[in-house]
Parts: C-alpha cells; sequence; structure tokens
C-alpha cells in the first residue's frame, strides 16, 4: 500500500529517514483561523520552510505531522512548505486532547466515518488525504469523551487500515488504557503507535506494551522541564533495543512550532537563529546511541523500517 503525504502518495521506498511524532504549524485553540491577524503569515511561512530545509539537509526526508482539528491544522500550509522544502509530510485526522463539544454526543460509528471521510476523500475540500489518525488521553487517563474519540478511531482504522498515533501521559500509564480499548475495538495491534512513551523511564511498563504488539514512539526529545532528559530518554531507547525490540520503535521530537505573532516580527524578534528542534535526534541523540555502541542498522530499523512499516502496513 501507498503512503498519502500532503503532496500525495508516495511509495514506501521513498519514505527515508521519518521522524515518528512532529508538528509543522500548531494553533491550540485554532487561533490561527479564527484570529489570523494576530500572525505574520509570511514571515511563519519562511520560517516553516527553513526548518523543514534544515532538517532535509541535516538527513530527515520524512515527518509524521500530528496536528489535528483542535490544533489549528491547516492542510493548505502544510502542503506549501512540504512544496518549498521537499519534506514527505504526512498529515493527521483525528482530534487531541480539545474534544469539540459536537463529538460528545455524536455516535461513534458516524465519528468514525469523519475520520474515514479524511483518509478516503480527503481533509476539507483541499483533496489532501489524511495518512494517520490522532488521538490523545493525558492526565488523569481517558476521559468519556476521549474513549469515544478513541473507539471512533478504532473503527476508522479497521475501515480503511488508516494507521492510529496516539498522545498519552506515560508517567500515569495512559497508553496501557488506550490499548485496552483498541484491543476492545479488535484493531490489529500493528496498526497502532503508542505516543510520547520516552516520557517515561519505566521499561518494564514499556515492555508491556510492546508485548501488546504496538509500536512505540520514543520522542519529545530533547525533553522539558520535569521530565527525562535526552539523556535519559536515549538510556530507555538503549534499554529496549537491548531486550530486542528496535523493530518496534520510532524516534520523534514533538517540535511544535506556532505561528509567528504579529507583535514578535515588530519587536525584531522573529529570526530565530539556533538550528531547528526537527534536528536534535540526527545532530545529537543518535551519534550518542552510535558512540555507545548502538549499530547503524539499529539506527536504520528505527528511522526508516518501523515507521514505513507502521505507514504503509506492508514490509
Ligand atoms: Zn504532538
Amino acid at each position: 500500500m501507498t503512503i498519502e503525504t500532503v503532496l500525495g502518495p508516495i511509495e514506501p521506498a521513498q519514505l527515508g529517514v521519518t521522524l515518528s511524532h512532529e508538528h509543522v504549524l500548531v494553533s491550540m485553540g485554532e487561533d490561527n483561523h479564527h484570529y489570523p491577524w494576530l500572525f505574520d503569515w509570511d514571515v511563519t511561512h519562511e520560517n516553516a520552510i527553513r526548518e523543514l530545509c534544515e532538517a532535509k539537509a541535516g538527513g530527515i526526508d520524512s515527518l509524521i505531522d500530528l496536528t489535528t482539528p483542535d490544533l489549528g491544522r491547516d492542510v493548505a500550509f502544510v502542503r506549501d512548505v512540504a512544496e518549498a522544502s521537499g519534506m514527505h509530510i504526512v498529515v493527521a485526522t483525528g482530534i487531541w486532547r480539545d474534544v469539540p463539544r459536537s463529538f460528545w454526543a455524536r455516535d461513534i460509528d458516524r465519528i468514525a466515518d469523519i475520520f474515514v471521510h479524511e483518509i478516503d476523500m480527503g481533509i476539507g475540500d483541499s483533496g489532501v488525504r489524511a495518512g494517520v489518525i490522532k488521538v490523545a488521553n493525558d492526565i488523569g487517563g481517558v476521559s468519556p469523551e476521549g474513549e469515544r474519540v478513541l473507539r471512533g478511531a478504532a473503527r476508522a482504522c479497521k475501515r480503511t487500515g488508516c494507521p492510529i498515533s496516539t498522545h498519552q501521559w506515560a508517567p500515569e500509564e495512559v497508553g496501557r488504557r488506550q490499548v485496552e480499548i483498541l484491543a476492545d475495538e479488535r484493531v490489529p495491534m500493528d496498526r497502532v503507535c503508542i505516543g510520547h512513551s520516552a516520557d517515561t523511564t519505566d521499561v518494564g511498563y514499556l515492555e508491556s506494551l510492546l508485548r501488546e504488539g504496538v509500536y512505540l514512539s520514543m520522542d519529545r526529545y530533547p525533553g522539558a522541564e520535569g521530565r527525562p532528559t535526552w539523556r535519559e530518554r536515549n538510556a530507555t531507547v538503549r534499554a529496549l533495543i537491548d531486550r530486542g525490540w528496535a523493530h518496534r520503535l520510532m524516534l520523534g521530537h514533538d517540535h511544535a512550532p506556532g505561528a509567528i505573532s504579529v507583535a514578535t516580527v515588530r519587536g525584531g524578534r522573529a529570526r530565530p537563529t539556533e538550528m531547528t528542534r526537527y534536528r536534535f535526534i540526527t545532530d545529537t541523540a543518535i551519534p550518542a546511541l552510535i558512540a555507545e555502541g548502538v549499530p547503524q542498522a539499529t539506527i536504520d530499523v528505527m528511522m526508516r523500517d518501523v515507521p514505513r512499516r507502521f505507514l504503509s502496513g506492508g514490509e
């Protein structure tokens, strides 16, 4: 099966080195759609293209953009910057943590219909098809409305074969409940990736998920205040590799650039000089794993083979 990107289908062999969980443009509350005058769109475009070009120059061929409607998803923006940068970008259907009120009472099969429409027909009138289904459950576990989205995603996955990528709060082992609900819906577990899994260092918990047959996205490199550092994330990845799980692991940053505000541009702070976050794994985390003795072939499994199998459903 081909892999759907924002610029159309590609052959699985074209995917190359892939980041498992990223964003191209995020806007909580959908401010980009409702208050577009807050942002400088020329500068925002220019910056997104710069970041993607730097990632390409650093050896990244593809990324999975897990931005949903409640995060301000704008596939026209993503299409423009994909075209300008040459990055393969897989875009998502599904819903993140801010489940729209209309979904609270909607029949679960009608929720699935919406996701299937975005997978088969396209998103809005863009003609761009979703290549992955995103779901999200955070602190406190799976809420009743979060469960409706999860079950809708499960049914859409079964009808289309489109894979599911989750956001979980790993310190509370929320992924365990996600797997239970998806199993209850009889989703084939090789169509599921449990995300933000490097936010815990509990290898026992992560192995218990892997034994269910899912993939894990070891992302959110390089870490944030109060969460595992990048070295701790690497140590967890190492421990899982040593236990024979490389064939089920993918790496990512959850880099989530927002639109650049008019006020930022006016204040002269709109031209960041640091290297893009999309490069941390290839520039820093992977060289450190290799220095500790992880073979390049194992890195290739995590960066190339696993995302290809996850997205295509094939080898
Ligand atoms: Zn994310």
